[in-house]
């Protein structure tokens, strides 16, 4: 196929094509067979944020992951990263079309592709998929669209005036306040999707971390004003690189899926499930005594340990660890009740996984801690 208009010499489109590529919002990685650099778009060095006179082209890829790694982005510790790296390396070397979801530090999420070229080469896309620009942007429009309701009202309410005073204009009035009515009617629907889209995550229905966070801030503050018990359950799901490794990422999505569905089913109306990240899940429960929400904790652990997810023409198992931990008089936010349910999550997970672990400082006989 002819690709290139024969009105312009080939290399001048390349030339437009590349300055054109610096304009995606997506990072774009070329290899040539022997894995060496060929060309990376302006994207690839906002993402990784990357010295802008750092010259790549010609570099082997390895080169230029240990840049990326060396400005911090992976989440492995140090003497982990070079297998790390060799993972990376190899699944864009085995010469299958390969996607994947890659966690950074700092909250970040990217969407990779890596597609293999007719020479032998590879493609190697990057998409930022961290939720927090996506939340803070579906605020952005809630905020708008409610200022453009009220607006809406305002003039609503002046029609309705002048439909009372006037009366040869009131059939007009009345008949254009009926229309302005109907409209924004239909804006109040757009506007709860909006903010449903805004706090909610996409893919199980969960609070995003962001809306957790803002309400879990306000549960926090509420039970030290009145003496209530919160209670803050962290859930990681176990192996949960074995489920996706085993049934595709569309198999580890319906996990997820199915297991908030489980919670909420196991907690009640009052109570919050939060998706904080990939597979981790918090779970805040109001004017919930500690030995209550334990049995709520291990209830929930049976009950997902219990589950068949029928896929295909399989079934997909899972089990969850669990660490809780109760609001304390010097806690002031909610982070302080997350990070103690986290290092319980932690034992959980050292201690086998599949199992609930209680914040130290409040064991008691019959609980693991
Ligand atoms: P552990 O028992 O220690 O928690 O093991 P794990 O395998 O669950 O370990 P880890 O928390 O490191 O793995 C989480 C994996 O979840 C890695 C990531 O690729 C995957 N993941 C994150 N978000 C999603 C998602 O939305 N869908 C799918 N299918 N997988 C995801
Ligand atoms: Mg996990
Ligand atoms: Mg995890």
């Amino acid at each position: 196929m002819q690709r290139f208009p024969v009105t312009e010499p080939p290399d001048a489109v390349l030339g437009a094509l590349g300055k054109a590529l610096d304009l995606v919002d997506f990072a774009i990685i070329l290899l040539d067979p022997n894995s060496r650099v060929r060309f990376v778009n302006n994207r690839v060095y906002e993402l990784f944020m990357l010295p802008a006179d750092l010259i790549v082209s010609g570099w082997d890829f390895r080169t230029l992951l240990e840049h990326v790694a060396a400005a911090g982005w992976y989440e492995a510790a140090e003497s982990d990263l070079p297998a790390y790296l060799n993972q990376r390396i190899a699944s864009v070397s085995c010469g299958f079309t390969q996607s994947g979801i890659i966690e950074l530090t700092r909250g970040r999420t990217l969407a990779f592709r890596c597609q293999p070229c007719p020479d032998g080469g590879r493609i190697l896309t990057y998409t930022d998929i961290s939720r927090s620009d996506l939340d803070a942007e579906m605020l952005r429009s809630h905020a708008d669209m409610r200022f453009n309701i009220e607006t809406m009202e305002s003039q609503a309410a002046h029609l309705a005036a002048l439909a009372e005073s006037a009366e040869d204009n009131a059939q007009r009035a009345e008949a254009a306040k009926l229309l302005l009515q109907s409209e924004i009617a239909e804006r109040r629907q757009l506007e709860v999707e909006l903010r449903r889209m805004a706090t909610t995550d996409g893919l199980t229905g969960a609070m995003n971390r962001s809306e957790f966070m803002a309400v879990g801030q306000r549960e926090t503050e509420l039970a030290r004003r009145s003496g209530r018990d919160l209670v803050v359950l962290m859930l990681d799901v176990d192996h949960f690189k074995a489920i996706n490794d085993r049934y595709g990422h569309a198999g580890g999505d319906l996990a997820l899926q199915h297991l908030v569905t489980l919670l909420h089913a196991g907690i009640r109306n009052v109570d919050m499930v939060g998706r904080l990240g990939g597979e981790e899940f918090a779970i805040a429960l109001p004017a919930t005594a500690r030995w209550p929400a334990e049995r709520v904790a291990e209830r929930l652990l049976t009950t997902v340990a219990r589950t068949n997810i029928p896929f295909g023409d399989s079934h997909i198992a899972m089990t969850v660890s669990i660490g809780l931990a109760a609001q304390r008089s010097s806690d002031l936010s909610i982070e302080q009740i997350i990070a103690r349910a986290d290092s319980a999550l932690y034992r959980a997970k050292n201690g086998g996984r599949n199992r609930v672990v209680v914040d130290e400082l409040l064991a008691v006989p019959g609980v693991r801690t």
